[in-house]
């Protein structure tokens, strides 16, 4: 990708122009309860950047996965009052996305205000494969500016209508928080300062097996938790209990394993796991045994990395010049199996050098488990962008910014 991705700036004088921001605003609820604002967070620099250079500024985003027709349970009008709080001015909420109330709502905007438009997905649109269908709702997101700017991380690995294709119809820009992410992962990929430590983690292996494939030959080091572990502790011949197994992927962590040591670079796996016979439940207390990672129970579910291990992978990753971080080490959400989250998390602190936390479920961690944001070297608001950046993948949403 060309380093010459036009910012904001490009754009021009942006006074009394409308500006559509696509922004990744897509945050945890309970009801209408927002548990985790960091996205929300994340992105108000972009936009009252705008605001303050006089466009009026209207927000698109989605939340959740409704079926491409409105649904009130993902309704982003929650979202549209905490961000008028982080922005400290108010923010006009449209009950549609390019229905009457956007269109009402964007002509009513002064220079310098902000809208919100419905969540994006309650059109179908917006997600179609097929590219008629979905050029044209973006033609119908493009009436409602004269500029667009990218923003939303999180999405831009989704060739969608208002990622995507609404670039091909307005004069477009990166906004910051893209630009800074894109930054830091091209600092991940060419030319990391060594040593380089990946750790990696969460639910599913086959999710992450892309990103083993390309690190492989960068990191100098992989620590493997999380539930993607036991698949690799089965590969090395190891019973797994009940544990998470992904078996149809036992010869691919094989083949990681074998060539990882042909490159010497070294994986680095738990020799300790906390088990319980169960998976956390809120109507049963945890009971969790630290058990070696090769006698993991019949009847025993592996749910963290044990305290052994949580050692060893700090010990690993103190002298790292540049980490990689996505995935937590175990059931974090639990107090009992947040311990290995918890000693990674604390290790990355201490980093002298690049430290990078990518993924969702990661990023969510970090907060939950009380750690300073600003401890970290970058914190990535998109789990599966920057997985697939890491993977070498093209970004249909970068792509389409650095046509020229
Ligand atoms: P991220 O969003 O950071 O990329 P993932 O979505 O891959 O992370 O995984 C996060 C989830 O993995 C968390 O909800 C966590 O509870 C779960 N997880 C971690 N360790 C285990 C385990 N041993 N067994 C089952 N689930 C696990
Ligand atoms: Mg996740």
């Amino acid at each position: 990708m060309a380093e010459s991705t036009a910012g904001i700036e490009s754009l021009g004088d942006l006074k009394g122009k409308r500006v559509l921001v696509r922004s990744d605003l897509n945050v945890p609820l309970d009801g209408t309860t927002i548990t985790d604002d960091g996205r929300i967070r994340a992105s108000v620099p972009t936009i009252r950047q705008l605001s303050e250079a006089g466009a009026r500024v209207v927000v698109t985003a989605h939340l959740g996965r409704p079926k491409g027709e409105p649904d009130p349970q993902y309704s982003l009008e929650p979202v549209s009052a905490r961000l008028s709080e982080l922005l400290g001015r108010p923010v006009a909420f449209a009950t549609d996305t390019v229905g009457a109330s956007a269109s009402e709502t964007v002509a009513g905007l002064q220079d310098g205000d902000v809208a919100l438009l419905e969540n994006v997905r309650f059109n179908d649109g917006e997600t179609s494969k097929d590219d008629e269908v979905r050029g044209a709702f973006a033609d119908q997101l493009a009436q409602l500016a004269d500029a667009f700017v990218s923003d939303g991380f999180g999405v831009v690995h989704r060739k969608q209508a208002s990622v995507y294709d609404v670039a091909l119809r307005l004069p477009s820009a990166m906004g910051g928080l893209v630009a800074a992410e894109v930054d830091v992962l091209r600092r991940l990929t060419e030319e990391p300062e060594r040593p380089y430590v990946v750790v990696l983690g969460g639910s599913k292996v086959s999710d992450k097996l892309g990103v083993i494939d390309n690190l492989i030959d960068k990191a100098d080091k992989l620590l493997i938790g999380g539930g993607m572990v036991f698949t690799f502790l089965k590969a090395q011949g190891h019973e797994v209990g009940k544990s998470l197994l992904e078996a149809d992927q036992l010869d691919t962590c094989t083949r990681y394993l074998r060539e990882a040591a042909d490159r010497g670079v070294e994986i680095v796996l738990p020799t300790d796991v906390v088990v319980d016979t169960a998976f956390p439940s809120d109507d049963r207390e945890p009971q969790p045994s630290v058990v070696p990672a090769s006698e993991i129970p019949a009847d025993a579910l592996g749910l963290d990395i044990g305290p052994e291990s949580a050692a060893a992978f700090a010990a690993a990753l103190a002298d790292a010049r540049t980490v990689f971080w996505n995935g937590p080490m175990g059931v974090f959400e639990t107090d009992a199996f947040a311990g290995g989250t918890r000693a990674v998390a604390e290790a990355l602190t201490k980093v002298d050098g690049l430290s990078v936390v990518g993924g969702g479920d990661s990023a969510a961690a970090v907060r939950q488990l009380g750690f300073d944001e600003a401890a970290f070297g970058h914190i990535s608001t998109g789990g599966g962008a920057s997985l697939e950046f890491l993977e070498g993948k093209e970004l249909p949403g970068i792509a389409v910014l650095e046509r020229g």
